[in-house]
């Protein structure tokens, strides 16, 4: 979408009072769309999926961005102590069972603001994976909130444009060989075309469930 079409989708929201919400993974292809929700000065609500196995790097980078973009970005974090989070053989899930650790930090947090909210605003790009590549602009989650993807079609250059532009910033572990970054536990580095081939490694897992789990059928 368009710059002009994006806002304005959210214009249309906002005039129908509708709840917005936006989730953030706090990489630097994230950036671009924090700052033009904020450019709609309009209500939005920012969130952060805080896992608790995030690198202390994207923390950091978190309170540059709140700084930057005068923005408070609230922690979604997982009822479910880390204590209880562990395997038969005292693991964390990540190692064992990833998805199932994926539902309780990712997944699971997320579902009362898709019950209370209207309309949950993300950064899926298409280019990013196959399952990503069939996704809609606008499309039904199993809650109450729809979602809505208005850089669904935006290509790695739109994104490096519009922070040049706008001189937005760039996650520290970029610089470090870090192309996808989220959990710890589940990146590595890695130098290929298929940016999320470096989450989840060697585990036949490419999507934390998000964009998945909570996309209706
Ligand atoms: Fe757990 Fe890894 Fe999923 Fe993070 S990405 S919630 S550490 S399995």
């Amino acid at each position: 979408m368009l710059l002009d079409q994006i806002y304005a989708r959210i214009f249309h929201y906002s005039n129908q009072n509708k709840r917005m919400f936006v989730s953030t993974s706090l990489q630097t292809h994230s950036i671009p769309l924090l700052h033009l929700l904020k450019e709609s000065k309009r209500p939005i609500t920012y969130l952060f999926i805080n896992t608790g196995f995030h690198f202390p790097e994207t923390l950091i980078f978190k309170k540059e961005i709140e700084t930057l973009l005068d923005i408070t970005i609230e922690d979604v974090v997982s009822a479910i102590p880390k204590s209880q989070q562990k395997d038969e053989q005292g693991n964390f899930y990540f190692s064992s069972d990833p998805s199932y650790c994926c539902t309780l930090n990712k997944t699971q947090p997320l579902e009362p603001y898709l019950i209370n909210y209207d309309v949950w605003i993300n950064g899926v790009r298409a280019g990013q994976s196959a399952a990503r590549k069939m996704m809609d602009i606008e499309q039904k989650t199993p809650f109450n909130a729809k979602r809505f993807h208005p850089i669904l079609d935006w290509t790695a250059k739109d994104i490096y444009e519009y922070r040049m532009k706008h001189n937005l910033p760039e996650h520290p572990l970029d610089s470090k060989g870090y192309q996808s970054i989220g959990c710890a536990p589940c990146t590595r580095k890695f130098d290929a075309n298929d940016e999320r081939s470096a989450r989840w490694f060697g585990m036949n897992k490419t999507e934390c469930g998000l964009h998945t789990d909570l996309i209706s059928k």
